[in-house]
């Protein structure tokens, strides 16, 4: 009965995957873990793995909803200074990928470096590194990517042993 138990459970879990975005949709707004105040919405922070307000997140909503006051205030900071100041300068690195001479392999998501681009099952677009933080005890690496075809900079949550084509440019000696 105990191994029934847990096979229920197991399953249950295998039921309830947590949602894995690609690269975040900036205008997504997601609702609370705890599912408490289903009306207002809240700002994914990828670097914390939940809101910018500090509460866990279950996953984006498309509903019409409320926003989280504190959320809405610190992601406008980071997103006016990521498409303002960041995103001209990765827009011209991408411009020049055509022209360089780049290392194709394959590798885990947590060896990206900024400065590479990489591409993913699941995922149409070429993403371009623009920061990388993997902290040892962390099961997930965080980027902060330059998404061409989207010509935007965003937030990305991924697996550290998650397989990921990399294009790294060669260095001339
Ligand atoms: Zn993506
Ligand atoms: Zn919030």
């Amino acid at each position: 009965m105990e191994t029934l138990n847990g096979f229920c459970r197991r399953s249950g879990e295998l039921l309830l995957p947590p949602a894995e975005p690609c690269h975040l949709d900036p205008g997504a707004l997601w609702i609370p873990e705890d599912r408490s105040e289903q009306a207002t919405g809240h700002r994914w922070n990828a670097a914390t793995g939940s809101g910018y307000c500090g509460r866990p997140l279950a996953g984006p909503t498309s509903g019409v909803l409320g926003e989280c006051a504190p959320c809405r205030i610190a992601w406008e900071q980071a997103e006016t200074y990521r498409q303002t100041i960041i995103l001209p300068r990765r827009r011209t690195r991408a411009a020049s990928w055509p022209y360089r001479t780049l290392d194709a392999f394959s590798a885990r998501a947590d060896s990206l470096e900024p400065g590479d681009a990489y591409t993913l099952s699941g995922c149409s677009e070429r993403h371009f590194v623009v920061e990388a933080t993997s902290r040892r005890s962390d099961s997930h690496t965080v980027l902060l990517v330059y998404v061409t075809g989207e010509d935007r900079i965003a937030e990305c949550r991924i697996r550290r042993d998650r397989l990921v084509a990399v294009e790294r440019p060669v260095l001339a000696a």
